[in-house]
């Protein structure tokens, strides 16, 4: 073992990992087989004792430290060359209270767990759409999940955090305590401090939810995508859904005759009574003739497992990017059916997701997120497999979104699907806005004046 590997491991509990310690690659892989970032150490934190602990020897010894939850951010902010990785994924205890109807989440929860603890009440809070994502890095850029339309982003059920920030001290931060961090930490990311635990509040729910997901051939066109746009649309408040599109795979799962061919889901999820969503949705159903339907009733942990399939973790390289919508015209729909058609990956997703109800509820200041009117988003979620490969695909995915940026709700876009964030302080400031943006700067230079968090969409502290 290094001596700084020996010097931090005799401060924590958790296991420290060197470059030449058994098990330090699987440690440092993640997500997105491309990113290959070799830390100097990676603390396995077990507790908020030991983020304070590793975060006092990196202060003293000045090294700039990323913060690793579930994983899966695509840029790769979890890892970092020659700093210190804090890696919580052995912290993911969830306790629930089901009189409050609130829960206790670790730092480095997946969904997963948080679903399976609260589902065991007849509770939920919104999260993401695979199991295996971090509850850290997709609650604290917002979090975009099917329950958005009843219960908003998961940030808007956050109701405390317990965070370590750079200075190494273990705080609460909530409406009354350390109000300006708890401001910050719903839409600012991982900027400010590791959260050892978050404070969720639960919805009942389920335990059987209503699932749309008719699938369309590509060449069904516009028609049954404009039908949805205008039948969601007062529907939102109760309605999460994306129009899906992408490659059909040799699956038994479809006639052997669409394998191959592109398709769209239309895929909705019905935020309560799950009889009554199926006769509400059952027009999105029947638009045109069906390559197969998924649709039906089943328990909401299931439903959030459904996708992870698809995107598996370490096997594929991978490139999003997006735009929130101002509108979603035909001519918009019509673009974006022109677009995928030329996608060079057959495991390439893009999707249109609708906002609006509770989501769009929340005033533009009262969290560091930001401007909530965007009525729709189009993500790009371009995925492949072979290095030869990556230019191909990341020179498409560029393109192409740069062809729908006349669409784009003030050039702001969704921080979790960002490109590799190469717009820097442009895109913060579009995106937070600019009150926002220079408020998040100030907070940043009053709790992490030397950047210690820097692996992130990166807020520089205020001069
Ligand atoms: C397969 C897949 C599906 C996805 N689906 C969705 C979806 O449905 N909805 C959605 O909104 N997004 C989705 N995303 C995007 C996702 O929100 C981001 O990739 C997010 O960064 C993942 O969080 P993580 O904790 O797994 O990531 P990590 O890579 O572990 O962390 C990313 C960054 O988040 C911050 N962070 C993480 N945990 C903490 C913590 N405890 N304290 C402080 N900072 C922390 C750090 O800055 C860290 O570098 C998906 C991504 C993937 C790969």
């Amino acid at each position: 073992m290094s001596k700084p590997a020996e010097e931090l491991s005799s401060r924590i509990g958790g296991e420290v990992l060197a470059p030449n310690s058994d098990g330090y690659d699987e440690a440092r892989a993640i997500w997105n087989a491309m990113i290959d970032r070799k830390p100097a150490l990676i603390a396995r934190c077990r507790n908020s004792g030991d983020v304070a602990g590793t975060l006092a020897f990196a202060r003293q010894h000045d090294y700039p430290v990323s913060i690793r939850g579930g994983g899966h951010n695509v840029a790769g902010h979890a890892v970092c060359d020659d700093g210190i990785t804090i890696d919580l994924s052995g912290m993911r205890g969830v306790t629930v209270d089901p009189d409050a109807r609130t829960a206790r989440v670790a730092g480095g929860a997946t969904w997963r767990d948080v679903d399976a603890a609260s589902q065991a009440h007849g509770l939920a809070t919104p999260g993401g759409l695979i199991s295996d994502t971090g509850v850290g890095g997709l609650t604290l850029s917002g979090g975009i999940g099917w329950l958005r339309s009843r219960y908003g982003l998961c940030i808007d059920n956050v109701l405390g955090v317990e965070i370590v920030t750079a200075d190494g001290e273990i705080r609460r931060a909530d409406e009354q305590e350390n109000a300006d961090l708890f401001w910050a930490v719903r839409g600012g990311g991982g900027n400010f401090g590791v959260i050892t635990e978050f404070e969720f509040r639960l919805h009942p729910l389920g335990p059987e939810v209503m699932f749309c997901a008719p699938i369309y051939k590509l060449e069904c066109g516009a028609e049954p995508i404009r039908f949805w746009r205008d039948f969601i649309v007062d529907k939102s408040d109760r309605i999460g859904s994306l129009v899906e599109f992408s490659t059909v795979g040799e699956s038994e799962d479809f006639p052997p005759e669409s394998w191959g061919k592109q398709v769209y889901t239309i895929a909705a999820v019905y935020a309560g009574d799950a009889e009554e969503g199926e006769q509400v949705m059952q027009p999105l159903r029947e638009l045109a003739p069906m390559v197969t339907d998924f649709s039906g009733r089943l328990p909401y942990c299931e439903l959030q497992k459904l996708f992870d399939e698809l995107m598996p973790a370490g096997q594929f390289r991978c490139y999003w990017k997006s735009h929130y919508l101002s509108e979603l015209s035909d001519q918009a729909i019509d673009d974006i059916l022109d677009g995928v058609t030329s996608v060079p990956s057959p495991n390439t997703l893009s999707s249109i997701w609708n906002f609006g109800g509770a989501t769009a509820e929340v005033p533009a200041d009262a969290t560091a997120f930001g401007d909530r009117s965007m009525p729709w988003m189009y993500s790009i979620d371009s995925v492949w497999q072979g290095a030869e490969n990556d230019a191909a695909n990341i020179d498409w995915t560029r393109d192409f979104w740069g062809r729908m940026q006349r669409y784009s709700h003030d050039g702001r876009m969704y921080l979790n699907f960002p490109g590799q964030g190469e717009e820097g302080d442009k895109l913060l400031r579009d995106t937070f806005g600019e009150n926002n943006f220079r408020r998040l700067r100030e907070i940043k230079a009053k709790y992490d004046p030397d950047n210690r968090f820097r692996f992130n969409q990166n807020i520089r502290p205020a001069a």
